[in-house]
């Protein structure tokens, strides 16, 4: 047993937010074992904090039962005065801790108290963040949630979990635990990208016509071109497919590199841009895009927009949609930036799937006419996303190798 008399509010908040951070011996997979060393519902049993892909992962078993209801997700700690269970993460070498706290739902969401604390322990910020909260029972508690939600980037982080308990079975000060006891455990945050997507219907022309979703594709790279047109839609904050060529994936690896690590997406265009590849020709690219980026697309989009039900259905025997298009301003023609301005705009409907590109010539014209392009329909209400967005299919996320 451990009352707050014995360690005094004081004396737990130096030792959760301090500066000695001498890991404890890890669990297997992120598990934690606590004693049997605080009275009241919240002495913390097992516990644990877990990466699951994109997601972190709080679970504790306390040895008594308790109530979401029961627990306070803005704690004052200083104050003894709440219920509380929170867990405190800190980044190994930087200030300050990150305190998430359960607690009842809001609006009917789960939620978890998001504080950040000053190196004294009070509160420099608060958001109640969404999470996924799960039980198995009153005395186990599960919580998920977005790692970037609360900040995190890959590093090292040290944790530790804290309770609170006030009421009976508690005396007067309250019961109180943290665990592991004495030092904080730690885990790695292991950095994640797009490896992969679902596939739908094949093949496609546009997204559904009633969300004013527009996806921009270009075509024929990736090359010198591709991170300029990455820097405006990054400056713009705005997504992007591009369909490349496998042929020239080795030659611009880190320019295709640079299309996932921005949150845009690739698809395959065929080895050597020949109509109607076979399916080799499809593998052979997806292979090329995916030793220099750790994506494979599921997205084909056949050169000069030619395909039969043989080249849909190679494409498809690959994990690939077959992706065309409604809008096509012929920026490979060169008619001059303010023709491709004008021919986007003008045919672009909810749904649309855009066709320009950014290989196969010079296209510095393309590049002066999309900043406008973005700005008209951003003004038009429009949201500008890849083609797995538009289509409504998932991306999947794994660890980088
Ligand atoms: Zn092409």
């Amino acid at each position: 047993m451990r009352g707050w008399r014995l360690i005094g509010a004081a004396a737990l908040l130096a030792a959760t937010v301090g500066i000695v951070l001498v890991p404890a011996a890890a669990g297997r997979g992120g598990r934690h074992r606590d004693p049997a060393d605080a009275a009241g519902p919240l002495d913390i049993r097992a516990m644990g904090v877990d990466q699951a892909i994109r997601d972190i992962r709080l679970h504790v078993r306390t040895r008594g039962g308790f109530g979401l209801e029961q627990l306070d997700r803005r704690p004052d700690l200083a104050k003894q005065t709440d219920r509380f269970l929170c867990v405190h993460i800190h980044r190994a070498g930087a200030a300050g801790v990150r305190q998430l706290c359960f607690g009842p739902k809001h609006g009917g969401k789960d939620v978890l108290g998001y504080a950040r604390l000053r190196g004294n322990g009070s509160i420099k910020s608060f958001e109640r963040i969404r999470a996924r909260v799960k039980r198995h029972g009153p005395r186990s508690i599960a919580a998920r949630f977005r790692a970037s939600a609360i900040g995190l980037t890959p590093h090292v982080y040290f944790w530790r979990y804290l309770s609170g308990w006030r009421g009976p079975p508690c005396r007067r000060r309250g019961c109180s635990d943290r665990a592991p006891s004495r030092r904080w455990a730690k885990f790695h945050l292991r950095p994640v990208q797009p490896v992969g997507c679902t596939d739908g219907p094949s093949p496609v022309f546009h997204g559904p016509r009633h969300h004013k979703r527009v996806a921009l594709t270009f075509d024929d790279g990736p090359s010198g071109y591709t991170p300029r047109f990455l820097k405006i839609l990054k400056r713009e904050h705005a997504k992007a497919t591009f369909f490349e060529i496998g042929a020239q994936v080795p030659g611009y690896a880190s320019n295709a590199r640079a299309v996932i690590d921005s949150g845009n997406e690739i698809g395959n265009h065929s080895m050597h841009h020949e109509t109607r590849p076979g399916s080799a020709s499809m593998r052979q690219t997806n292979r090329r895009i995916e030793r220099a980026t750790g994506f494979e697309p599921c997205l084909f989009r056949p050169p000069g927009g030619s395909f039969d039900s043989r080249v849909i259905s190679d494409a498809r025997g690959l994990g690939m949609a077959t992706v065309v298009w409604d809008v096509d301003p012929q920026d490979w023609s060169t008619p001059g930036a303010g023709a491709i301005y004008s021919r986007v705009v003008s045919a672009t409907r909810p749904g649309s799937i855009v066709v320009m590109h950014d290989g196969g010539g010079n296209r510095s014209q393309t590049v002066a006419a999309l900043p406008r392009i973005i700005h008209t329909l951003r003004g038009r209400g429009y949201h500008l996303v890849t083609v797995t967005k538009l289509l409504h299919e998932r991306t999947i996320w794994g660890e980088v190798h």
